[in-house]
Formats: C-alpha cells, sequence, structure tokens
C-alpha cells in the first residue's frame, strides 16, 4: 500500500473516524494474533488478474500508530526495489537517516501473506544506525511480536548479558533478524519468506554499513552466508560478506536449552571483541 507523504497524526485520525466493517474479526483470545487480518474480502484482483491482499482498516489503523510509536513522522511512497541476495552498490547505499524510510515500507509489507495475517505488528530493528557491530537473529517470538523490538524474552535478555559482558550495551550494537515478522508458532522461516525479507535485511545493512556481523544460530548463519554449513563448523572464526567480518555463534535461546555451550559463545565473542579491538576484562 502507497501513500503520497502524509502526517502520520492525519493518517491516524482519518483511520479512527472510519468505521471498521462489521466483518473484521475483534481481538483473539490468543496472545499476539489480535490483529489478524479478516479472512474475507482479504484478496482483491489487481489490473493483470492476479490476487492481491488488502489489510483491513484495523491493521493498518495498528500498523500506524506502531509506527508512531516508533518515531515515524511521516510516510513515503512505497519503492520498487528489486529483491536481491546482494548488498547494494557502494553508491547506491541509502543515508543513514533512510531506516526510518525502510521501516515504514516493512511496517506495510504484505509479501508473505501468513505472516502479515498473523502478526501483530513488524519488528524492523533496535540500537545504534551507525553500529560498528550488528547482531543479527533468525525472526520474531512471540514477546517480540507483542513488543515490536528484537530479542526482549528470555533469550534477548540473554544477549543483552553476553553484549553487556563484551563491555557494550544494546544502545552500542543494532539488533535484527533475518524476518521482520514473526512465523507462527515459532516455526523456522521458510526459504520463501526468507527471501521475500532479504531485500529489507539487506538494506538496513547499507544503511548502517556495520564493520562486524555476529549471527546468532544457525538459521541467521546459513541464510546470510547463503550456505548449508553447520553453526558448529561455522562458528569460531571470521567469514566474509562484500567486506563485513561476519562471527557466527549459538542462538542464546539455544544456550537456554544448553548451558554448557555458553562457554563456546564467550570464546566466540571474545575473538570478536579481540578482532575489534575491545578489550575485555580479565575473569
Ligand atoms: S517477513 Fe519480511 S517480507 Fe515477509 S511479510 Fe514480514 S516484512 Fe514482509
Amino acid at each position: 500500500m502507497a501513500y503520497p507523504k502524509a502526517s502520520l497524526d492525519s493518517r491516524l485520525k482519518s483511520f479512527r473516524s472510519e468505521k471498521v466493517p462489521s466483518n473484521s474479526p475483534g481481538p483473539s483470545s490468543r496472545p499476539g494474533r489480535n490483529t489478524r487480518m479478516p479472512a474475507r474480502n482479504a484478496n482483491e484482483k489487481n489490473t493483470k488478474g492476479k490476487t492481491t491482499r488488502t489489510p483491513s482498516k484495523r491493521a493498518v489503523a495498528q500498523r500506524l500508530q506502531s509506527l508512531q510509536r516508533a518515531g515515524v513522522t511521516h510516510i513515503p511512497k512505497a519503492a520498487q526495489t528489486p529483491n536481491t541476495a546482494q548488498l547494494p552498490d557502494a553508491d547506491q547505499q541509502p543515508s543513514g537517516e533512510d531506516l526510518q524510510i525502510i521501516a515504514a515500507e516493512v511496517a506495510q509489507c504484505v509479501r508473505c501473506a501468513e505472516l502479515a495475517e498473523t502478526r501483530t505488528q513488524t519488528v524492523f530493528g533496535v540500537g545504534n544506525p551507525h553500529a560498528r557491530l550488528v547482531f543479527l537473529g533468525e525472526a520474531p517470538g512471540a514477546d517480540e511480536d507483542r513488543e515490536g523490538i528484537p530479542f526482549v524474552g528470555r533469550a534477548g535478555q540473554l544477549l543483552t548479558k553476553i553484549i553487556e559482558a563484551c563491555t557494550l550495551s544494546r544502545d552500542d550494537v543494532y539488533i535484527l533478524n533475518i524476518l521482520k515478522c514473526r512465523p507462527p508458532g515459532n516455526r523456522n522461516p521458510l526459504p520463501v519468506e526468507a527471501a521475500n525479507c532479504r531485500e529489507y535485511l539487506n538494506r538496513q545493512l547499507a544503511t548502517i554499513k556495520p564493520e562486524y556481523i555476529c549471527c546468532l544460530g544457525s538459521v541467521a548463519a546459513q541464510n546470510l552466508l547463503d550456505t548449508d554449513t553447520t553453526i558448529g563448523k561455522l562458528r569460531g572464526k571470521f567469514h566474509d560478506l562484500q567486506g563485513i567480518k561476519v562471527l557466527c555463534t549459538y542462538h542464546p535461546a539455544y544456550l537456554l536449552r544448553n548451558p554448557p555451550a555458553k562457554r563456546m559463545v564467550w570464546e566466540d565473542m571474545q575473538i570478536l571483541m579481540a578482532e575489534m579491538g575491545i578489550e575485555l576484562p580479565k575473569k
């Protein structure tokens, strides 16, 4: 959906004043599912006869509110950009201000029909837009879907401890996921969903321009590096992604299930911090 550039306040006002269609579903009793798009009247034929999905006014109003909470004040027209697995060329990279533009596009995205229908909101990313280091996970879970912020559940709290053990804070780094929408039941992202969302990830990375990416878990590592190699073999050394140094390690959720693996994650963090020139306190 493309809007002319307009004040978010005026957009919200106009949506609030419009009556929600009687066939729109009410809030669900299931947590994180209270903005399901209507099952009926959600699909329309475009001029080429192909089926397109139209979000309900309720869903659009909630997305606008979510954007407003994130500090977005205007919505640009949606840009047509190629879905590519490559990072944009350096001379085509957008400026640091463009994260808000990308976030506004993501908030309207319905490329993955199932995820767009079941998400509460998109989870774009959080942190320093000029971070040297980006942490990349696989997809939002229930807590993240509810809060609109990546890594806020138990695994997120453990990630925060890992970052702090590296003498950094969440405000020093940028945290994001391969997918911006929660897969139902926390299933793994489908390849087609990861491909759909890759353009947004590429544009985020092209805007932030990190020197380092730390992939958390096999889904993030294998998707980013386009490999089938296991996380056990990927971890512990740097990989190159068009000049960005990528270090892979285990996902914090795995550490919650398997605490002895924390030692290996700490070894990986020591490798990463040494490369970044960050001195860690002696333990
Ligand atoms: S996962 Fe990404 S591509 Fe798919 S609907 Fe969400 S924002 Fe769009």
